[in-house]
Order: C-alpha cells, then sequence, then structure tokens
C-alpha cells in the first residue's frame, strides 16, 4: 500500500560496509526513524527487502516502509529502508562500560541474551533465516528499558539444507569455526557462536577471540577451547581430517570468567562454544536455559522495567 510521507534527510548515524544510514523524524507521525540507503541491481530482487518484509518480531528492528530512488547522474537505484529507530548498538553500550572502568552489569548481560535468542530463535525455527553477520554493532538497544533488536539483514539468508552457500561470511571475531573451516553446508547453529561470543564480549568487555586474520581467529579459538578432535573436524569440514593440528590443552572457562559468579552463565556458554555444530546449543536450547529461568518468569514481552 503506497503512502506519502514527508522528512527531513539528516544526520549520519552509521556507515555500513553497503551503504548510509540516516536518522530522521516523520513529519506526519512525528516517528523517530532510520533511513539505511542502499545500492540497487536492477537485475536482482534485493534479499535484504525480501527477508525484512517477512519478520515481524519485537527483537527485530521493523521495517516501517521503503522506497526506490533514481540517480539520474550515476544512472544507478537505490532503495531506502525506513526501518524503526534505535538510539544504540551493543557495541556502544559495551565502550559505555569500558570507559567507566567496569562491565556490565550481569543482569544486564542476562536481559539482553534472553531477547537475542528469542529474535533468533523466531528466525531460525520460525523461518529457516541465517542472520550470518550477528555482531554488537548489528544488536541495537534501547538502554532506557533495555528492549534489544537486531538489525542489518543484509547477510542473511534462508539457508536450504540441499543448496551450499558461501562461507566468506559474518565479521571476524564472531565467525564460528565451520566458517573458518571454509563449511558451504553450514546451518543456523552458526549464528549462536556469534551470540556466544557477543556474550562474552559482554561480560569481558572485550572480544574473546580477537583473531587478527582469517587463519589467526581459529588459533585464538584453539587457544581457549583447545585443538578440535577429529569429530569435531569431521562434523565442521570433512575435507580437513587430514590436517595436523599441534595438540593444545582448553582452559576451563571458569578461569576465564574468574568474576562471574553464576555457574549457569558459564555452563551455557560452554554448550554454545563448541566446535561440533551438532553439540552446540540451538538459540531454543539457550532460550529454555536454566540460566534464563528468572528472567523468563519476570518478562512481560513489552518493555522490562524493574531491572535495577
Ligand atoms: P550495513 O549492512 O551497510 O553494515 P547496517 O544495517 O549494519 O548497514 O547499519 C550500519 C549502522 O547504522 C549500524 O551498525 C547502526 O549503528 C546504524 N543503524 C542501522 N539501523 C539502525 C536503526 N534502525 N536505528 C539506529 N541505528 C541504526
Amino acid at each position: 500500500q503506497p503512502v506519502n510521507i514527508t522528512y527531513p534527510k539528516t544526520e549520519v548515524v552509521g556507515h555500513g560496509s553497503f551503504g548510509v544510514v540516516f536518522v530522521t523524524t516523520i513529519q506526519e507521525t512525528q516517528e523517530k526513524v532510520a533511513i539505511k540507503k542502499v545500492l540497487q541491481d536492477k537485475r536482482f530482487k534485493n534479499r535484504e527487502l525480501e527477508i525484512m518484509q517477512k519478520i515481524q518480531h519485537i527483537n527485530i528492528v521493523d521495517l516501517r516502509y521503503y522506497y526506490y530512488e533514481e540517480d539520474p547522474q550515476s544512472d544507478s537505484l537505490y532503495l531506502n529502508l525506513i526501518l524503526e529507530f534505535m538510539s544504540q548498538s551493543l557495541y556502544q553500550r559495551i565502550r559505555h562500560y569500558v570507559h567507566l572502568q567496569t562491565t556490565m552489569p550481569h543482569d544486564e548481560v542476562q536481559i539482553y541474551m534472553y531477547q537475542l535468542f528469542k529474535g533468533l530463535n523466531y528466525i531460525h525455527g520460525t523461518l529457516g533465516i541465517c542472520h550470518r553477520d550477528i555482531k554488537p554493532q548489528n544488536i541495537l538497544i534501547n538502554p532506557e528499558n533495555f528492549q534489544l533488536k537486531i538489525c542489518d539483514f543484509g547477510s542473511a539468508k534462508r539457508l536450504n539444507p540441499m543448496e551450499p552457500n558461501v562461507s566468506y561470511i559474518c565479521s571476524r571475531y564472531y565467525r564460528a569455526p565451520e566458517l573458518i573451516f571454509g563449511s558451504t553446508n553450514y546451518t543456523t547453529k552458526i549464528d549462536v557462536w556469534s551470540s556466544a561470543c557477543v556474550m562474552c564480549e559482554l561480560i569481558l568487555g572485550q572480544p574473546i577471540f580477537p583473531g587478527e586474520s582469517g587463519i589467526d581467529q581459529l588459533v585464538e579459538i584453539i587457544k581457549i577451547l583447545g585443538t578440535p578432535n577429529k569429530q569435531d573436524i569431521c562434523s565442521m569440514n570433512p575435507n580437513y581430517m587430514e590436517h595436523k593440528f599441534p595438540h593444545i590443552k582448553p582452559i576451563p572457562l571458569i578461569k576465564i570468567f574468574k568474576r562471574e559468579k553464576d555457574y549457569l552463565c558459564i555452563e551455557l556458554i560452554s554448550n554454545m562454544l563448541k566446535y561440533d555444530p551438532f553439540e552446540r546449543f540451538s538459540a531454543l536450547q539457550c532460550l529454555c536455559s536454566s540460566y534464563f529461568d528468572k528472567i523468563r518468569m519476570n518478562y512481560n514481552n513489552e518493555i522490562v522495567t524493574n531491572l535495577k
């Protein structure tokens, strides 16, 4: 249904890998929105738009409208996605606590992770869509009521088990090991690995696996989780079975999260940071973890108010 809206294009809030994001207010409704402008190849449908149109969930940024814009000078076509505005990303929130020389309070970590898994369980379980670029920059929050919404579906795809998918997706620190091993038949479990990395970063205030290059990323993972065994490697990518890796012993996660007193928290992380994607928890299993028992009782799906 076409509608007429008017707004001034104002402040640029983000430079993504594919375009620019502006923030503005729709005059008719006074609603604050973010406008993501991306170059549109005239030969293809836009996958991000198709996916955004299917998705409706409280923990995913809502697509309000969209329109195309022709640039006569360059003969290019642009797609403008008008999205509900969120004031901060988890990336900024982590920096906020680093600046205060502290780390995020435990309850805040918990409320974000719970909502992240709710959003992921919806796209994975209900729609079969994998986000493929979960990282703190793509998780938006409202720090006033701790509401969380996943954004940037520019890499997302519906995974069909019969079709191969490219492995060169996802940002380095958050890449699941099967992607580093070059797997093309990975599953939505790659988003769970990325979420585990985000959870660790919320607790530690810095990335848990800060790889300096594509292959160093695997070294960083092995330093903590130890060398993957034969079964792990076979599940990640059977073509790597013959490779020899130096034997490194795992470091118990309790040593990494020294200040974390909640045993259930460490148990959940260890169930997500599994080399073998079949052993790794799904978003639904994470959601069902006893770690979230308290939150599940209080959570009203709207706004979390009683969090101190
Ligand atoms: P790209 O796909 O080009 O990386 P993103 O969708 O990730 O673009 O957007 C880039 C940045 O713009 C995000 O990291 C975020 O900081 C900001 N941004 C995106 N969407 C919103 C939104 N709905 N509200 C507020 N800021 C947003």
